[in-house]
């Protein structure tokens, strides 16, 4: 099944096509550099090994995991990966966090945003957790359905009078200022293995906001078809709460 998986997510990598994440939202494979090899060819520098291309019985990949579990972290720093982006603003606010990534964003002076915002299914408006101040509970809220709608409208009137502002002259640079960080927006983002690994393992965490952690999801299975072995060792040690932040 996994080799099955595995062979699907190359192939759709090869056609770009989008892992829908949050409704509209999407992460597409644009490009990268590298693969395993490249990450065993540069650990092997260190001690004057010769280039190698082609099969290895195993050892690439026991090499691979040694250098995850003991984070000596340079050699995946060859490989370098980009993805389109498409999410809502506070998704997007809390990736901009991690300064080792490489950013280009669409423009709101620029190009009017089209009209797309993020809503919440129903069985994801839970309620404020109490001992963590950053988390909510697994607890639906009983009023679910209502608060949803409380969103959608405040969304719909947001958008209305963004337009409205265009329509009347505003520039689009103030005019945005309108919007909700529902509001959907595509970047691509680029960064080193080593960097794409620390993000999952801060964002594909229990504690990070489930709507960046399905993003981080998505780009996981996307770098296993990359890097299968990195990512079989990776996961390994993140099972067992060892891989590197
Ligand atoms: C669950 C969760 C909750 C969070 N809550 C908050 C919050 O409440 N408020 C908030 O502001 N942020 C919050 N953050 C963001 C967090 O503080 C980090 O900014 C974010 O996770 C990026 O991590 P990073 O700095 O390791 O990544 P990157 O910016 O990619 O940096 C990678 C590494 O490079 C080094 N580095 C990069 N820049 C510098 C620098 N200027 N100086 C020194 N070393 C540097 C550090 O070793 C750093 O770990 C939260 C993150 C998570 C995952």
């Amino acid at each position: 099944v996994i080799n099955e998986l595995l062979t699907a997510m190359r192939a759709a990598q090869e056609r770009r096509e989008p892992v829908y994440c949050l409704g509209a939202g999407f992460v597409r494979y644009v490009d990268h550099m590298g693969n395993d090899l490249s990450i065993v060819r540069a650990a092997r520098v260190s001690y004057n090994a010769d280039w190698r291309s082609g099969s290895d019985d195993g050892k690439d990949a026991k090499l691979i995991a040694y250098l995850l579990r003991h984070q000596h972290t340079s050699p995946f720093e060859h490989v370098t990966v980009t993805f389109e982006v498409k999410a809502p603003l506070f998704v997007l606010r809390q990736w901009h966090r991690h300064r080792t990534q490489s950013y280009s964003e669409i423009s709101a002076r620029y190009t009017e945003l089209d009209e797309g915002y993020y809503v919440p299914a129903a069985e994801q408006i839970t309620t404020q957790h109490q001992s963590n101040k950053q988390m909510r509970t697994a607890t639906v809220h009983p009023q679910a359905a209502e608060m949803r709608q409380t969103i959608v409208d405040a969304c719909d009137a947001a958008f209305a009078d963004y337009r409205e502002l265009i329509r009347c002259g505003v520039p689009r640079e103030l005019a945005r200022s309108v919007l909700p960080t529902a509001t959907y927006s595509r970047m691509f983002a680029t960064a080193n293995l080593h960097n794409w690994l620390r993000f999952l393992a801060l964002r594909s965490h229990e504690h990070a906001q489930y709507e960046i952690r399905v993003y981080a999801e998505a780009i996981l299975a996307m770098l296993t078809g990359i890097v299968p072995h990195t990512m079989a060792a990776w996961e390994e040690l993140n099972a067992h709460g060892k891989a590197s932040t």
